[in-house]
């Protein structure tokens, strides 16, 4: 069917299954099963090159797909990358429909692989120690142009020789929950068993501290993990890092946390950057194991990533062990000190857009 007048069209990434299927509803579902399986799992770009397609899935492919049609087949194009020099992280600077510029990484560890996709171009949470925050926000990503990186990391993988993904998060540039529908709709689409097949357990939805969004997925009992940045432990603290906590305060935040917890029954992950002199000591640990007593908790400890704008530095390894143990000792708490993944590719958020910029 041609296009309406006025009618904007819509990339094919956008629609979840039932979607697509209603839009294939005058065809048989077997139909809308095979476009969705060349589209998602066969991470496909070149439709009308495929000649293994029933008559009637050509027909409406040309009709609906073709350059007067409602739908396109988007591809985000490839401007920059970079690979760590262990190999282990490949960072992708693609280019959306608009020129924007948004990053996907990539990280392998133990022959898994884990993408770390955007959710906005630019972001308007302005965290200091974040290269994407100093940048300032620019727009929300569509479904399509967060489910466009899967496939283009997918498809990075395979051209390499390597296995699928096994997990994603949702910590690249801009804020999840600020942009909560159009990133649900990606979720479903990627979680999807017919298409890419990354189920909500291995999905990790990582929050600055929206409040309402936070209570939202508890309301909704979303199945994905949460993983919510904190970096202070007072709100004076918290809010010479994160401006956001000037709009949610900590004491909501952690109350938020409390009624997702016991709303969901699932336990939350806490990021906190290890900046030396600011928030490493033995007491803002303890600080922290008072503030989170009572939620369940698996804390992040992620030593900076040094970026341009901020004079701050990673905590030496003896802080951090430190402070690790007074979590564990005073808060019963279990931490993980995570690895500075390339580094040299720049792989902190906004980092590798910002450098081009330059
Ligand atoms: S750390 Fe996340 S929420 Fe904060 S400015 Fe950067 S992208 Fe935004």
């Amino acid at each position: 069917m041609p296009l309406m007048a006025n009618q904007p069209r819509q990339s094919v990434y956008d629609l979840t299954f039932p979607a697509l299927a209603s839009e294939m509803s005058g065809l048989a579902t077997v139909h809308a099963k095979v476009l969705w399986r060349t589209l998602h799992r066969e991470a496909e770009t070149r439709l009308s090159e495929r000649d293994d397609f029933q008559r009637p899935l050509r027909q409406w492919i040309e009709d609906r797909m073709g350059s007067s049609g409602r739908f396109y087949l988007e591809n985000l194009e490839l401007a920059d990358q970079s690979e760590s020099s262990d190999r282990l992280t490949r960072k992708f600077l693609l280019r959306l429909s608009d020129g924007q510029t948004i990053e996907t990484v990539l990280m392998g560890y133990n022959g898994r692989h884990t993408a770390c996709v955007s959710t906005q171009a630019g972001c308007a949470m302005g965290c200091v120690f974040c290269a994407t925050g100093q940048m300032g926000f620019v727009r929300h990503l569509r479904p399509g142009e967060i489910v466009g990186q899967v496939l283009h990391a997918q498809r990075s993988l395979r051209a390499s020789g390597r296995e699928g993904l096994r997990n994603l998060v949702l910590m690249g540039m801009g804020e999840p929950l600020h942009n909560y529908d159009s990133v649900m709709t990606a979720l479903e689409i990627i979680s999807d068993r017919r298409g890419i097949n990354i189920g909500p357990s291995r999905i990790t939805i990582s929050t600055v501290g929206v409040v309402p969004g936070i209570l939202r997925l508890a309301d909704e009992q979303r199945p994905y993990h949460l993983a919510v940045s904190l970096h202070g432990a007072t709100e004076a603290d918290r809010a010479a890092l994160v401006p956001a906590s000037r709009r949610w305060s900590l004491a909501e935040l952690i109350a938020a946390c409390r009624t997702y917890g016991e709303k969901t029954g699932r336990r939350i992950f806490f990021e906190w950057t290890l900046i030396a002199g600011t928030n490493d000591s033995p007491v803002h640990a303890a600080q922290l194991a008072k503030l989170l007593c009572g939620i369940e908790s698996h804390i992040n400890l992620i030593p900076l990533n040094p970026t341009s704008r901020f004079s701050g530095v990673a905590s030496a390894g003896a802080s951090t062990i430190e402070f690790q143990r007074v979590l564990r000792e005073e808060g019963g708490f279990p931490s993980t000190i995570r690895q500075r993944r390339g580094i040299d590719v720049a792989a902190g958020c906004g980092q590798l857009r910002a450098e081009k910029m330059r």
